[in-house]
């Protein structure tokens, strides 16, 4: 168990002025910020980040919504942060999601989901690499 997580605040979200209550609900649910960025994607790089869905369907429409608008990228800390920060997210597709939770209460549909919660420790750490420098990291 590591007490590190990935996450990115997704373009529908930051589009719809969301970021601020976003952050604000993971702070406030006891997670800390290491390391922080607003930023926009190339389609190049929302491809290679996503790169482990290349075969699923929805992979072009992820990679054209991923590009086309800023994200904020956060490395976060808390015990247990990879499960903890995912039943904070809540499910995949919002309308499974359960009450409270961000994607409930933020996303659009199950593409246009507000927020990325990393799904390993392992993943974690090289998704937080894709993003930050160790100059940017603490
Ligand atoms: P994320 O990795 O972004 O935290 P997740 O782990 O809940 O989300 P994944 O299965 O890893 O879900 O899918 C990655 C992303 O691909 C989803 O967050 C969503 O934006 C998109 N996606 C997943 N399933 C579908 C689908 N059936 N149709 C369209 N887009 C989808
Ligand atoms: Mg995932």
């Amino acid at each position: 168990m590591s007490n590190r997580t990935f996450t990115m605040i997704k373009p529908d979200a930051t589009s719809k002025g969301y970021t601020g209550a976003i952050l604000d609900q993971i702070i406030k649910s006891g997670f800390s910020i290491k390391a922080l960025k607003w930023t926009k994607l190339t389609p190049a790089q929302a491809g290679e980040f996503y790169a482990v869905h290349k075969e699923r369907p929805f992979y072009g429409e992820l990679v054209d919504y991923m590009s086309s608008g800023p994200i904020i990228a956060a490395i976060l800390e808390k015990d247990n942060a990879v499960a903890d920060f995912r039943k904070l997210i809540g499910a995949t597709n919002p309308a499974q999601a359960e009450e409270g939770t961000i994607r409930k209460k933020f996303a659009t549909s199950i593409a246009e989901n507000a927020v990325h919660g990393s799904d390993s420790d392992e993943n974690a750490m090289i998704e937080g690499d894709f993003f930050f420098s160790k100059l940017e990291r603490f």
